[in-house]
């Protein structure tokens, strides 16, 4: 085998960045925009050790769960992974994934695995999901302004001014934008030269309240002709918040550290409600807490998806008012606002000072007394508070930690402070199942899991579980 030839390959599996995988002769091979089911043939264009890559040629058989993309520029774009499989087909990997990491890095056995294991949570409707778009900015080749998106794996921009995962005011916020650039000939940002002004736009939309914020990232320190561009966005129906954001450094980062607001309030608003975890319908309760939303905070992308993940997340937690409950890297504390509405008390623990800010503010907000916040690593400062004795026995931890996991340091914590629950909230299963492994030799039992699918038409998949001492 060497590099072009052509091979013939039966897709089987999918790997982490959503490419197909096909076996020849002891060889994996990676095959772009390939699914399993799939029998393709396609050509080698690039060979390791005991791996390799190759690029889809023609199918010779499709998929069963092969859909047409609705995204004509799937392909090309870095955003959806795998938008070719039917929606059914993706909810069945994901939940798959996770089985099997539980059981290859957890080490749990399958039968247990299936016997705890519930069904994965999917999406209502898999398109115009996000909440937020950024949408880069530069110049198309008759020196027009354009926005789209990063094509895979580069940073050359795709012109596209509707993703069918954004809302649908994206198009006419960025045709706006775009006008109002060449009429006043307001420059794009070039990435390679540092120079031209407009390098981002920002969109926010608050799915409950309808409240639309626009934040224009630019290289500079104003917007000529932004009183225009004002009119024209303020005539859009919901529209709340104006803003520029200054990033004049040479980065990938997106936004500066400096905001000003142009027009409107600094912030949107929106709501995130508890649902009924009694059925698979998940019904609205009135139960909401509100978030006030600015540019630079933090906020969950996928918001119904997200209710039902932080809804699912409170059950699991069992409280009846009076509990002493740890929720561990809290961001602006969307969890915490949930369980101190049902707990005694509630800590939160974040290490983006600005994001403890804004969980304080979100608590004044909606009149919850009862959290409290602290800034710092979870390693760090739940150790300290178990050393003091300090709040060391609380009776339920929430954990929802980055891709990484949590730290070891965390954990021996956790073990030491003896809750009777562990709710971990996790966005990558293989450090989930590592670390539940820890969690359940150290005298715990998993007693529920559940997918969430937040991401639909990528690869990721977020995972709630409920682990409880063992007695
Ligand atoms: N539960 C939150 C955010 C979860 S995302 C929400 O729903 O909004 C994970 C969070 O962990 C991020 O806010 C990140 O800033 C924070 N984080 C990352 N490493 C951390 C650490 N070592 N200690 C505490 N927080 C951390």
């Amino acid at each position: 085998m060497k590099k072009n030839d052509i091979i013939e390959l039966k897709i089987e599996d999918i790997g982490v960045g959503g490419e197909g995988i096909g076996h020849l002769d002891g060889m994996a091979f990676f095959v772009k925009d390939a699914i399993p089911g799939d029998e393709i043939r396609a050509r080698i264009t690039k060979l390791k050790k005991n791996y390799g890559y190759a690029r889809l040629e023609e199918l010779i058989v499709s998929s069963k769960d092969r859909v047409e993309p609705k995204c004509a520029l799937h392909k090309r774009c870095g955003g959806c992974q795998i938008q070719a499989m039917s929606v059914s087909a993706q909810l069945a990997y994901k939940a798959n994934k996770v089985r099997n990491n539980l059981i290859r890095i957890g080490g749990f056995a399958p039968e247990f695995v299936d016997e705890i294991m519930e069904p994965v949570v999917g999406m209502d409707e898999p398109y115009r999901y996000r909440n937020k778009a950024q949408f880069p900015i530069g110049t198309d080749h008759e020196g027009n302004p354009v926005a789209g998106f990063y094509a895979a794996r580069t940073h050359s921009i795709i012109p596209v001014t509707d993703c069918l995962l954004g809302v649908e005011q994206n198009r006419e916020i960025l045709d706006l934008v775009l006008a109002y650039m060449k009429e006043h000939q307001v420059s794009a940002y070039d990435e390679t030269t540092g120079k031209g002004l407009v390098r981002h736009v920002l969109i926010r939309y608050g799915f409950t309240t309808k409240e639309i914020m626009v934040c224009l990232v630019i290289n500079g320190r104003s917007l000529p002709g932004a009183d225009q561009l004002v009119e024209h966005l303020t005539a859009i129906s919901g529209m709340k918040s104006i803003s520029v954001n200054i990033n004049q450094e040479n980065t990938n980062v997106i936004l500066g550290t400096q905001t000003n607001c142009i027009w409107g309030e600094p912030y949107i608003t929106d709501y995130i409600h508890l649902r009924d975890c009694s059925d698979d319908c998940f019904a609205l309760t009135d139960t909401a807490v509100a978030f006030q939303i600015s540019p630079q905070s933090f906020y969950q992308v996928n918001p119904l998806q997200t209710e039902k993940l932080y809804s699912l997340a409170l059950e699991y937690a069992g409280l009846t008012g009076k509990e002493c409950v740890w929720d561990l890297y809290c961001g602006i504390g969307t969890i915490s606002l949930f369980l101190a509405q049902k707990a005694g008390k509630v800590y939160g623990v974040e290490i983006v000072p600005q994001a403890i800010e804004d969980a304080k503010r979100n608590a004044a907000l909606n009149g919850i007394t009862n959290a409290q916040f602290f800034v710092g690593k979870a390693e760090e400062v739940l150790p300290e508070f178990y050393a003091k004795g300090d709040m060391s026995h609380p009776d339920v931890i929430v954990v929802d930690p980055p891709r990484k996991g949590c730290d070891s340091a965390c954990l021996e914590t956790m073990l030491k402070m003896k809750p009777e629950r562990i709710v971990y909230v996790s966005c990558d299963s293989a450090t989930l199942a590592r670390d539940l492994r820890i969690l359940c030799d150290g005298g715990y039992e998993l007693k529920r899991v559940r997918p969430v699918d937040q991401f639909g038409h990528t690869v990721h998949v977020e995972t709630v579980c409920l682990l409880s001492k063992k007695p």
